[in-house]
């Protein structure tokens, strides 16, 4: 009806006209973009509607278009009341227009999206012909096989029942997991692990025969009788009661005195494997535990790596250098510990990683520390301490000898026909090269002879077969020409040998045997001698004291020295609080018996009027505290103040009192063992430390004098030449 009306007023006037005509083409237009946006599959109504297009007056084809949309009420009501052809065409064209709009946009979402599902699809597809390209060429080490290749092994496992519900849970996660998905390799890691874990797998228990432990340990290590008796006593304990919670073992010494190689027998002894978990430097809570599964790069901890290093459930766990565990913010790995050795916690251990408990109650635990006192004492408690003191000379030439020489030679290649090492030359690196409690050094300069040798023996080597064939062939030559009285020399040249080869030739016959220019040449200069006291103590003001180190003992020079100055004392090289103390009391002492000393003409007189006193221990770059130092910081002063020099063949310590009385002080062996390292002759000692002495091996006190002291007037009285001539004197 309106297109009627439309076609009526349609000619009307000539700009009427044109604006009209402006308007079927647009509507035209746009009507066509509709028309094309018809998808594929609707070709018949495309055709159609194209058809009506070009066919239809313009007039009623708005009125066609309008018609099949779908608009509101109002709108549809408001074209049906545009009688005016030019306002319902615009009105026309403008819901056409709208109409296209969305569906462009509509049309801009479905290819997205389509893009998308077909980015996957492919995926998809590309997957199920790569897997039947496998199962074709019987390659089937894809994911699925690999899950259920892991499957397996978990099943094979062992895992207690209550673990394996829940390693089953976390398997059917990974079942429906995409491998490309986040979470599913930390998943797969982790069921790894789970799988890895010796749940039940053990190494087996065989009878332990204790003569053949006993010999094995005898075997692997000189002297130490005290230490390996006590191994026997744990090992037939353990035999007697295979589950007897025993305390554990911690042995406790210098390095290089074997104590990780005793772990490792004590291991062997009894048919167990070895692991070693080293805990020095460990700040962080989570290195004993692990970190939970939350975190990126989670990983278990330690023990629970190392077991599933070892794959038993029952090995010989060394936690190396338990007293280098520290605490910080991290947390405290020695609570940690604690859970760990408790024989009582321990069969459920809790790593925060594995999130479920692991018996660690079959595991044997052997500790070792350098030194007692960093160990939190809660965890000593659980520990029961061996001590390893350190060796003298004798035993490190008896150790070399009889282990560590054969040992070196075999770790280089060579025999003891290719090199030799006479005992009065590792008696030379004992004394020159090395000055420890252990043999570690020793074992290391050893070794370095070994590699000299080893490389003249290589070159050799490479020589001999020209050589030996020349020999062969020359021989008979020789011995021709010899017989025949003809030239020798004519036949030996042109093989190209030259005398040096020949020499060498001859020479790989008898061993390299090790002299004092091999030693120079190889290992340098000697480093230490026995006149080092003696050169130190040349001077008043020097006095020579015995401390203890995590390196077990020490000898340690005090230096003191006094200037123009105000009275005040100087303290340097790294003293901790107590030795600081140390010096003020020794000070304090020496002045308050200055003229009992005969330091000072007449009472009154200050020692220090006019001047400082500095008082200085070398090996400025080590940091050194303890009150053992007491007796020699006065033996110091007064040696500055009498200006009378220390005897260079005598040794001191013991913590001194305000009053003089001079204490007992720790790690006696020790220092005795350094002493005699070091060439001391006399060791000044607190009378009560007198107990100690039954530890230190007969052979170096046979070789010492053993001063004891009950009060500081007593080791003055031992250090100075010619004893102390003012004691007499003295009023106390
Ligand atoms: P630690 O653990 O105390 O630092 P190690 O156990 O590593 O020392 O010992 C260092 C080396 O010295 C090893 O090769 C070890 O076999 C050897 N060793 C130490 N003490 C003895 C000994 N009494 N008999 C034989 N070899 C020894």
């Amino acid at each position: 009806m309106h297109g009627l009306h439309a076609s009526n007023s349609f000619h009307k006037t000539g700009s009427k006209r044109e604006v009209c005509s402006n308007l079927i083409n647009m509507h035209k237009t746009l009507s066509t973009g509709i028309v094309r946006s018809i998808p594929q599959q609707k070709q018949k109504t495309e055709g159609r509607t194209k058809v009506l297009l070009e066919t239809v007056p313009v007039h009623k084809l708005a009125d066609i278009f309008v018609a099949s949309f779908e608009i509101s009420f109002e709108e549809q009501l408001s074209m049906l009341d545009s009688v005016d052809l030019k306002v319902r065409l615009s009105k026309a064209t403008e819901l056409v227009d709208r109409h296209l709009q969305s569906i462009r946009v509509a049309e801009k979402i479905t290819q997205k999206v389509e893009g998308q599902l077909s980015k996957s699809q492919k995926e998809f597809l590309l997957r199920q012909q790569m897997r039947a390209i496998k199962e074709e060429l019987g390659d089937n080490d894809d994911d699925e096989d690999d899950v259920a290749a892991l499957e397996r092994k978990m099943q094979s496992a062992g895992m207690p029942s209550n673990i394996w519900k829940h390693a089953q849970r976390e398997l059917r996660r990974l079942k429906k997991m995409q491998p490309q998905q986040p979470g599913y390799n930390s998943s797969r890691v982790y069921l790894e692990l789970l799988a890895d874990l010796p749940w039940q797998k053990a190494s087996e228990e065989h009878e332990l025969d204790l003569k053949a432990a006993k010999e094995h340990l005898d075997s692997d290590h000189y002297g130490l009788v005290k230490v390996k008796q006590r191994i026997i006593e744990y090992l037939a304990v353990r035999k007697l009661k295979p589950d007897a919670r025993g305390p554990v073992l911690c042995f406790v010494g210098p390095p290089g005195v074997g104590k990780t190689s005793l772990a490792s027998s004590i291991a062997a002894a009894l048919g167990r494997k070895f692991v070693r978990i080293s805990l020095g430097g460990v700040k962080d809570e989570a290195d004993i535990r692990g970190h939970r599964r939350t975190y990126i790069g989670s990983m278990p901890g330690r023990l629970i790596d190392g077991l599933k290093r070892v794959a038993v459930c029952n090995p010989v766990m060394l936690l190396d250098e338990i007293d280098k565990t520290g605490s910080d913010v991290r947390g405290d790995p020695a609570s940690a510990l604690l859970e760990v050795l408790d024989p009582e916690q321990n069969n459920a251990f809790n790593d925060h990683y594995l999130n479920v408990p692991f018996d660690l109650s079959k595991v044997v635990f052997v500790a070792t520390a350098n030194r007692l006192q960093p160990i939190p004492p809660p965890l000593l408690d659980r520990m029961e301490v061996i001590e390893l003191p350190g060796y003298t000379p004798e035993e490190k030439l008896k150790i070399a000898m009889r282990h560590l020489i054969p040992r070196v030679l075999e770790q280089h290649g060579l025999s003891s026909e290719l090199l030799q090492i006479p005992e009065a030359m590792v008696k030379h690196v004992i004394q020159r090269y090395t000055r420890e409690a252990g043999v570690r050094h020793l074992e290391r300069n050893l070794a370095a002879l070994a590699r000299a040798a080893a490389v003249r023996v290589a070159e050799q080597e490479q020589a001999v077969p020209l050589s030996k064939d020349v020999h062969r062939l020359a021989s008979p030559l020789l011995e021709n020409r010899l017989a025949d009285g003809g030239e020798v020399e004519m036949e030996v040249i042109p093989m190209a040998v030259n005398n040096h080869e020949i020499s060498s030739a001859f020479r790989i016959a008898s061993p390299l045997v090790v002299d004092e220019a091999m030693l120079e040449k190889v290992l340098g200069p000697p480093r230490f001698d026995d006149r080092e006291a003696a050169e130190r103590v040349a001077t008043p003001g020097v006095s020579v004291g015995l401390v203890w180190t995590a390196f077990g003992g020490e000898v340690q020079f005090v230096e003191a020295t006094a200037m123009v100055g105000k009275g005040e004392l100087h303290l340097t090289g790294q003293l901790g609080d107590v030795i600081k103390e140390s010096a003020q009391i020794a000070l304090t002492w020496v002045r308050a018996r200055a003229t009992d000393l005969k330091l000072a003409a007449s009472e009154g007189i200050s020692l220090l009027e006019g001047r400082d006193v500095h008082i200085h221990f070398p090996a400025g770059a080590v940091p050194k505290d303890g009150p053992s130092a007491g007796v020699t910081l006065v033996t110091a002063l007064v040696s500055l103040f009498s200006q009378q020099r220390m005897r260079a063949d005598t040794a001191m310590t013991g913590e001194m009192t305000l009053r003089g009385l001079v204490l007992p002080v720790g790690g006696v062996k020790d220092k005795i063992l350094a002493a005699h390292r070091c060439g001391v002759k006399r060791v000044i000692l607190p009378q009560r430390n007198l107990k100690d002495l039954v530890e230190v091996p007969t052979a170096v006190l046979a070789n010492m004098e053993i001063l004891l002291a009950k009060r500081m007037e007593d080791v003055l009285e031992q250090a100075f030449e010619g004893g102390c001539p003012w004691r007499q004197h003295s009023k106390l």
